[in-house]
């Protein structure tokens, strides 16, 4: 489902050339729950980057639902990223519109019609667990629900792919739990390969299959989370 080949990425600043990534291998399996963690400055953001098209690499090349992302541009890629969706750790919510208009919002721009735009949007709301609130905006929605609204709008398109930027580390130890057993529920209902990039343990150890450790820019361990946190 998605493959990364001897990925290095370099960006040249002012100041000289940081690697962000180095080297980096990763095959991730359709369906499954893939977690990256590392430090602060790792590599991690950008390796997300990486995999939604956002950059492309200096080197390598990186293969998502069989398109070469790393190569293709214009149209074809903004078409492959309708597939690449994602979520973050603040969100990213449009705070002038609903709930139910924020989800809307990449339905409108896939040029989806009004009536089975709100079909979905039920579907979505149904699904995240926020009936009731679709007429209520972002500044009126505790941290998990504005989560729900991203994570919502994120399926949207029905994506292959979800990645997740962070998207539990603004929220309370409850409301993480709470939001890792949505995106682990998403995943066993629709078969989606989710992506989650974290600064914390207990985050991979709750919800993924297996695991890449990073530091500096590599892969320096990866493999089952058991296998690679267990204890001595
Ligand atoms: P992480 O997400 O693990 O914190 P990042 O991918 O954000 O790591 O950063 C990895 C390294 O690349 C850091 O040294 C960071 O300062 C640098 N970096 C990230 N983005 C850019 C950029 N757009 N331009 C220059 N340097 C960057
Ligand atoms: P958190 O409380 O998780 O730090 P915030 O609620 O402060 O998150 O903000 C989440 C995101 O929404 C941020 O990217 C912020 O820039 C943006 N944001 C916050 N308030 C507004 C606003 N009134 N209008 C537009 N964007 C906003």
């Amino acid at each position: 489902m998605i493959q990364l080949k001897n990925v290095s990425k370099i960006y040249r600043t002012k100041n000289g050339e940081i690697s962000a990534v180095n080297d980096v291998n990763l095959s991730i399996n359709k369906g499954e729950i893939f977690g990256i963690i590392g430090y602060s400055g790792a590599g991690k953001s950008t390796l997300i980057r990486l995999l939604n098209g956002l950059e492309k690499p200096t080197d390598g090349t990186v293969e998502v639902n069989g398109q070469l992302i790393s190569s293709i541009t214009g149209n074809k890629l903004r078409v492959a990223r309708q597939k690449i969706s994602m979520i973050f750790q603040h969100f990213n919510l449009l705070w002038s519109r609903t709930v139910a208009d924020n989800i809307a919002f990449p339905l409108e721009i896939a040029g989806i019609a009004k009536t089975e735009r709100d079909k979905k949007v039920k579907e979505l709301i149904d699904l995240v667990g926020l009936s009731g609130r679709e007429n209520a905006y972002p500044s009126q929605l505790s941290g998990g629900q504005k989560q729900r609204v991203g994570i919502a709008r994120a399926l949207a398109n029905n994506p292959e792919v979800l990645l997740c930027d962070e998207a539990t580390s603004a929220l309370d130890p409850e409301t993480t739990d709470s939001i890792l057993e949505l995106l682990l529920d998403i995943n066993k209902r629709l078969g989606l390969t989710i992506v989650l990039i974290t600064h914390e343990m207990h985050v991979i150890k709750k919800i993924c299959n297996r695991v890449a450790v990073m530091e500096a820019g590599r892969v320096v361990e990866q493999g089952e989370v058991l296998q690679v946190f267990q204890n001595p």
